[in-house]
């Protein structure tokens, strides 16, 4: 039988957008349908502009640490819709890029939500113009990488609140933000605003942050919001939200019986994946707890049918949808069989001080190894708040298998977390042994050295 496109995939994010490319590379023919902006969550709503606020967030602290070093106090003020226009200005070169890449590799980009009505087609439904009719595509293989949005729970009047979505679109910036919820959102736009100078509560239901990581992790960046001026209230939930003429207000059960007032509350409460609508049971795709089911080789329940990213709820992080979605066309494609590694995945929480880790944590290797482990930590104070006065700590830490020598695990807190935890990953991933660190030099003076002489 014939088809329209050998592979046809639903969603033009970092998931979608890579896999499409790479089957296209191998001589597919390959549409994409999206029904909304080129680059999906990561580029719109997600890493790219998230990672452009951090670096905004950082500059009342840099005027003020300069003057540790000489230089005279500086006295500037942001104007918010500047920022924000400055980064939605770079959002849309991005999706110009994305638009060039698809046309370069000759994939057709149709825009409309796509619906399945059979296992091999597909109904698009133009999002611009209703009145259009809809158009069938079939397709040999279709890929779905339609991504994830905010989970809402049910607390009265949480219509009222925002998501990170929202954040990027604020008309003004909130004097007083309430975020709801103690995960890599919360965190990360609690340490934005709060560096932006807004006023800060973050609610937690329980006693740390960024469950999940390695205690030491959860507990040193907790401590440095707190430094920050950030009123982390842990242990609590909100059981109402109520608009009132002064803002938001929300009440509080739990260790803080009180109620916060908000200009913005934001609900940071976790993602799920975007099935509504897309019609799987036409096409006999099962899904489990709101995901859709893959195999190691991103199948689904129906043999041509394939899942890559937040949609299959596996590790929801942007290169993660882009090596599985790879993985998926080099297999089906490329006749190079491969399946995505989720060992050793490194991640980074872009909070102040930012935090990355790769590996095991020391409680998960604890349970793994039992008294087999050694762990070697070093908490100091960097060379360059030495002089800015501030009392801030960087921590790195390895978790190490005595039996093997073998790292398990690398964790730190601390400026460019994330740069220095991405050269220990790729350590990790060739099974690197403490003896390895041990025998590599450092870079003096850095903090990054501070892995290769933990003693
Ligand atoms: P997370 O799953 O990271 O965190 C959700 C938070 O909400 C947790 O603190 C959780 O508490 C809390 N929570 C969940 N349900 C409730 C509830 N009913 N009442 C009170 N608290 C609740 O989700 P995020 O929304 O922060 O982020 C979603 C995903 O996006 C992340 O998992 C990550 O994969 C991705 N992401 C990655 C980033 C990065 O790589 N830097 C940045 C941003 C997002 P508890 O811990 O107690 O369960």
């Amino acid at each position: 039988m014939s088809y329209d496109f050998d592979l046809f995939v639903i969603g033009a994010g970092s998931g979608g957008i890579a896999t499409a490319r790479r089957a296209a590379e191998y001589g597919a023919k390959v549409g994409i349908a999206e029904f909304s902006s080129l680059g999906g969550t990561c580029v719109n709503r997600g890493c790219i502009p998230k990672k452009l606020m951090v670096y905004a967030s950082h500059f009342p602290d840099m005027f003020e640490e300069a003057q540790g070093y000489g230089w005279s106090p500086v006295a500037s003020t942001l104007n918010w819709q500047t920022m924000i226009g400055a980064v939605h200005k770079e959002l849309e070169r991005l999706n110009g890029v994305y638009q060039r890449m698809l046309d370069n590799s000759k994939v057709e980009l149709l825009r409309g939500y796509a619906k399945f009505l059979d296992p091999h087609t597909l109904e698009i439904v133009d999002s611009a113009d209703s009145s259009t009719p809809a158009r069938k595509v079939t397709a040999d293989k279709i890929l779905i990488a339609v991504g994830g949005h905010p989970v809402m729970p049910d607390i009265p009047g949480i219509e009222h609140a925002s998501t990170s979505d929202d954040m990027f679109l604020l008309p003004e910036q909130p004097k007083r933000l309430v975020i709801l919820g103690g995960g890599y959102i919360g965190v990360e736009f609690a340490c934005i605003m709060k560096g932006l100078g807004s006023e800060v509560t973050q609610i937690i239901r329980k006693e740390k942050i960024l469950r999940g990581f390695d205690e030491d992790i959860q507990t040193l960046v907790q401590e440095a919001m707190q430094q920050h001026g950030i009123r982390i209230l842990d242990s609590s939930y909100p059981t109402a939200i109520e608009k009132t003429s002064e803002g938001l207000k929300v009440t509080l059960a739990g260790k803080y019986q009180e109620t916060v007032m908000a200009d913005v509350l934001l609900a940071a409460l976790g993602r799920q994946p975007n099935l509504q609508n897309l019609g799987l049971e036409n096409a006999g795709v099962e899904i489990d707890k709101k995901a859709i089911t893959v195999d190691e080789y991103s199948r689904t329940s129906q043999p041509n049918i394939f899942a890559v990213g937040d949609c299959t709820d596996r590790i929801n992080l942007t290169p993660v949808a882009i090596n599985e979605g790879r993985a998926f066309a080099d297999t089906e494609f490329g006749g190079k069989s491969r399946i995505m590694s989720y060992e050793n995945v490194p991640s980074a929480v872009f909070s102040t001080p930012e935090a990355a880790t790769v590996g095991l944590t020391e409680a998960e290797a604890r349970e793994k190894y039992g008294d087999a482990l050694k762990i070697y930590r070093a908490r100091f104070k960097p060379l360059y708040h030495t002089l800015t006065g501030r009392d801030e700590r960087t921590m790195v830490k390895l978790v190490v298998d005595q039996t093997t020598d073998r790292v398990l695990g690398a964790h730190m807190v601390g400026p460019y977390a994330a740069e220095i935890i991405q050269g220990m990953a790729i350590a990790l991933k060739m099974g690197a042994k403490k003896a390895d660190f041990d025998a590599t030099v450092g870079i003096h003076p850095s903090t990054a050295e501070e892995f290769v002489t933990l003693r």
